[in-house]
C-alpha cells in the first residue's frame, strides 16, 4: 500500500524538521545579546535579506549589529525550497512599466534578471559551503497556449541580455523527466541552493567581515529614545542611528506601520529519500530546477544527496499531516513516472509573506529606518540583491543603489478576510488538479 512505502525522519507525527537541518553545513556560534551597546546600523533579522544586508554593511566598514530572534535562517529561508529563479512572478519586463513606471520597471527587471548571477557570485566570493547549482531554473508550460506566450516572454528577456530561452517539449521531457508539458523557459542563470547552507555561510563571512550578529535575541520593542533607535531584547539593548527591519513575518510586531501588509501564503515543502540510480537517470538527468506555472504549483530540484525536493501551496482540502503526506506522495506520482512508491524522509511547512503586488517592497519609516518586505515565496535571489543594495544606500547615504523606490507602508483594507484568500485560491486551485 502506499503509506507503507512512506518513511518518516523525525518525531511521530508526519512533519519534520526541513532536510536543509539534516545537510547544512554548520553555521558560527552565535551568542545572545547580553549587554547594551551602541552601533551606527542595527539590522533586525537574520534570514537572507537581513544577513546579506549585514555583511555588505560590514564590508562598507559600517559599524553593523544584527539581533536574530533564533538561529540565521530559522523562519522562511531555512524552510524554503532553495530554487533560485530570477524571475517575475506575475509581471513581465513589457508589463511592469506600466505599474511602476517605465524608468523604474527597467531597473527592477535588471535587479530581477540579476538576481540569480548575485546570488551564485556571492557564493564564489565568500567560498560559501552550500550546495550551489547553477544549473538553470525553468518554467514549465501545461498548455500549447502558454508555451506560446512563453516564446515571446523568453525574447522579453533576451533583448534585456539575459540568458532566457524557450526549450521544446521534447527537450523539457528529456530535461525534467516529466511527461505533462508542452516545453518550459529556461533561466540560463537560476538554479537551486541549500538555503539554510547559504545564509550560515552569509553569516560566518559578516562576522569575518566584523558585524556584531547576535542569535537568540529577539528584539521586544523598538522605539525612539533621545534621537537614536533603541532595540531592547531579554537580555540586552543595541542603540543605533540608522535601523534595518529585516524580520518579514515578524516586521509587523516591530513598527506599526508594518501591521497588516502582507498576506501568509502557506507551503508544504518535501524531499524524498535519495533516488536510486534508475529514478537518477530519469529525474531532471542534467540538474536544473522548475516551478511551473499552475496555481496549484509544482516544484522540483535535486540536492547533494540525491533528494528530490518538491512543494505544493496548502490549502484548506488538505488537512493534517498524514494528508500532507499522502498528498505529496500523490503530486510525485502524478509527475513522475520513474517514482511509483514514493517515499518521502521529510515534511515541512512555511509561511511565505506575499505583498498584495507581488513585486519586492522597500518601506520608508522616517528618521532613518528602512524595511525590507520582499518575501512573496521568491526572496533567495531577490533578497540577497536588497541586502546588498541596501548596505550601499546607507554607506553611501543616497537611495540612487536602490532597484526598488522605498514608499510608505499601506495596511491592506479587510486584512483579516485578504489573509484566507491565498488559502481560499490554493483550495480552489486543488480542485481542478
Ligand atoms: C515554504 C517556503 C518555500 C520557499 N521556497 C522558495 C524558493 O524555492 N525560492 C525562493 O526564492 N524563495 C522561496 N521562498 C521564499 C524565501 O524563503 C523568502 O523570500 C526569503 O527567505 C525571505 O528572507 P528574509 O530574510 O526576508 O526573511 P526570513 O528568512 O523570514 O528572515 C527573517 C528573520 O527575522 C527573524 N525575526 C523575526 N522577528 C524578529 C524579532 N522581533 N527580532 C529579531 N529577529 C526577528 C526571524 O527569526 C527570521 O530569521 C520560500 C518560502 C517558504 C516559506
Amino acid at each position: 500500500m502506499q503509506h507503507q512505502t512512506i518513511a518518516r525522519r523525525h518525531g511521530e507525527g508526519a512533519s519534520t524538521m526541513p532536510v536543509w537541518a539534516a545537510t547544512a553545513a554548520p553555521g558560527p556560534e552565535l551568542a545572545p545579546l547580553t549587554a547594551e551597546v551602541e552601533a551606527d546600523v542595527l539590522v533586525i533579522g537574520g534570514g537572507i535579506a537581513g544577513m546579506t544586508t549585514a555583511l555588505h554593511l560590514a564590508e562598507a566598514g559600517i559599524d553593523t549589529v544584527l539581533l536574530e530572534g533564533g538561529q540565521p535562517g530559522s523562519q522562511a529561508t531555512g524552510w524554503s525550497g532553495g530554487l533560485v529563479a530570477p524571475d517575475y512572478i506575475r509581471h513581465t519586463p513589457e508589463t511592469i512599466g506600466a505599474v511602476i513606471g517605465r524608468q523604474q520597471g527597467e531597473r527592477l527587471t535588471r535587479m530581477i534578471g540579476g538576481s540569480a548571477r548575485a546570488v551564485f557570485d556571492l557564493i564564489e566570493r565568500h567560498g560559501l559551503d552550500c550546495d550551489a547549482r547553477p544549473e538553470g531554473f525553468f518554467t514549465p508550460a501545461h498548455t500549447e497556449q502558454l508555451a506560446h506566450s512563453q516564446r515571446a516572454y523568453a525574447n522579453q528577456w533576451q533583448v534585456r541580455g539575459y540568458d532566457v530561452r524557450f526549450v521544446e517539449a521534447r527537450e523539457a521531457r528529456e530535461q525534467f523527466g516529466v511527461d505533462r508539458y508542452c516545453g518550459a523557459l529556461r533561466f540560463g542563470d537560476g538554479g537551486s541552493i541549500n538555503p539554510l547552507g547559504y545564509v550560515r555561510g552569509i553569516a560566518r563571512a559578516a562576522q569575518g567581515q566584523g558585524a556584531w550578529l547576535f542569535a537568540e535575541s529577539p528584539v521586544q520593542t523598538l522605539a525612539r529614545e533621545g534621537g537614536r533607535w533603541v532595540a531592547r531584547t531579554p537580555s540586552g539593548a543595541v542603540s543605533a542611528r540608522r535601523v534595518v527591519l529585516a524580520a518579514n513575518g515578524g516586521n509587523a510586531r516591530l513598527h506599526p506601520a508594518l501591521e497588516r501588509t502582507v498576506l501568509p501564503l502557506h507551503v508544504v515543502q518535501f524531499a524524498t529519500a535519495p533516488l536510486d540510480t534508475r529514478q537518477r537517470e530519469a529525474i531532471l538527468p542534467n540538474g536544473g530546477a522548475f516551478t511551473d506555472k499552475v496555481p496549484y504549483l509544482f516544484t522540483a530540484r535535486l540536492d547533494a544527496q540525491g533528494h528530490l525536493i518538491s512543494a505544493f501551496p496548502n490549502s484548506f482540502l488538505v488537512r493534517g499531516e498524514k494528508a500532507h503526506l499522502r498528498e505529496a506522495a500523490r503530486r510525485l506520482k502524478q509527475h513522475f513516472a520513474a517514482i511509483a512508491e514514493p517515499r518521502i524522509d521529510y515534511i515541512w511547512e512555511g509561511v511565505a509573506q506575499v505583498n498584495p503586488s507581488f513585486l519586492p517592497e522597500l518601506y520608508d519609516l522616517g528618521d532613518g529606518a528602512l524595511a525590507i518586505q520582499a518575501d512573496n515565496g521568491r526572496g533567495i535571489g531577490i533578497n540577497t540583491q536588497l541586502g546588498i543594495e541596501m548596505a550601499a544606500a546607507i554607506a553611501t547615504n543616497s537611495r540612487e543603489a536602490l532597484s526598488v523606490t522605498p514608499r510608505v507602508p499601506q495596511p491592506i483594507r479587510l486584512h483579516a478576510g485578504a489573509a484566507m484568500l491565498p488559502k481560499l485560491l490554493m483550495s480552489i486551485a486543488r480542485l481542478s488538479n
